[in-house]
């Protein structure tokens, strides 16, 4: 099988039998200007999805202005909408200038710098999202991705933050809450390049020039001395385990924060805590 048909056939099945969405629903696709996220909006156009596109213009010098131009690209290509952030206009500064400030207060100096974006990006993503009238928030998760994280929540002691991880969210349901998809959760990373490549969408191909998170590196390096099959082992014997991980989940449900008001795990969510609203 070629990559094109491989990676189409990896999708269609994770959309009907994993995400199992209706055509009738809205996807909102969060687009960084990288590969994984062009090819997941690619596909779920393909796939008949109804879709708008919604890019973080972090604010990270030249790199962003390019991530930003491969995703108006991309959106034009694919004939839909596109919702930009400015960080600065909408925070005050961009993602280095805050990633610092958090990094320079007590408790928080030897936090990763993808640890705090990681946190930053997905607070905005879903406080952002229901702005829309959308349904789904999809993000460009790779296999590669999602077996990072798992190894990662494991060997820190926290396997249980893995619990809803998954190529739909699970076992959290909130009105404030928008459910997040990842259509890509079963394709490995190099598949995606290759196809991304192959089918010309427009992309930034560098790293983020912040992806200085050593431990997650080491891991990926790790993962990278396996094949791909071993990878989607590790990834079917998280999802055989999970239903138990979950099981070791606080108590807690959602609330929400006492500062903002968007969903949390504690009084206060990671967000304000670490930002220090
Ligand atoms: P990362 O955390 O950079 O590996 O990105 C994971 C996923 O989050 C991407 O595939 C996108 O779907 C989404 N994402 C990352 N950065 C941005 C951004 N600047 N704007 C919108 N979505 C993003
Ligand atoms: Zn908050």
């Amino acid at each position: 099988m070629n990559i094109k048909t491989r990676v189409e056939s990896i999708v269609s099945k994770t959309l009907k039998d994993k995400i199992k969405l209706s055509k009738q629903k809205k996807i909102l696709v969060a687009l960084s200007g990288g590969k994984d996220s062009a090819v997941m909006a690619y596909l779920l156009k393909k796939n008949g999805f109804q879709i708008e596109g919604f890019h973080i213009d972090l604010k990270l010098g030249g790199y962003s202005d390019r991530c930003k131009s491969s995703v108006v690209e991309l959106c034009e290509n694919l004939g839909i909408g596109l919702h930009i952030y400015d960080m600065k206009k909408e925070m005050g500064s961009g993602m280095c200038y805050l990633r610092q400030n958090v990094q320079n207060r007590e408790g928080y100096k030897g936090v990763k710098n993808c640890a705090v974006c990681g946190v930053i990006k997905k607070w905005i993503i879903n406080r952002e999202s229901r702005k829309f009238k959308i349904d789904f928030v999809a993000t460009g998760h790779n296999l590669d991705d999602e077996c990072q994280t798992f190894l990662l929540n494991i060997f820190k002691g926290s396997p249980e933050l893995s619990a809803n991880s998954g190529a739909i969210t699970r076992n959290v349901s909130d009105k404030k809450f928008i459910p997040r998809i990842k259509p890509l959760f079963y394709v490995p990373e190099d598949m995606v390049r290759e196809y991304a490549k192959k089918m010309k969408l427009p992309f930034v191909p560098e790293k983020c020039p912040c992806a200085l998170d050593s431990y997650r590196i080491q891991i990926r390096e790790f993962l990278n001395t396996l094949d791909n099959k071993k990878k989607e082992n590790i990834i079917k014997n998280f999802e055989r385990i999970y239903p138990k991980i979950a099981g070791m989940k606080s108590g807690v449900g959602i609330q929400y924060c006492e500062k903002c008001g968007e969903p949390s795990r504690g009084k206060v969510c990671k967000m304000c805590e670490m930002v220090g609203y």
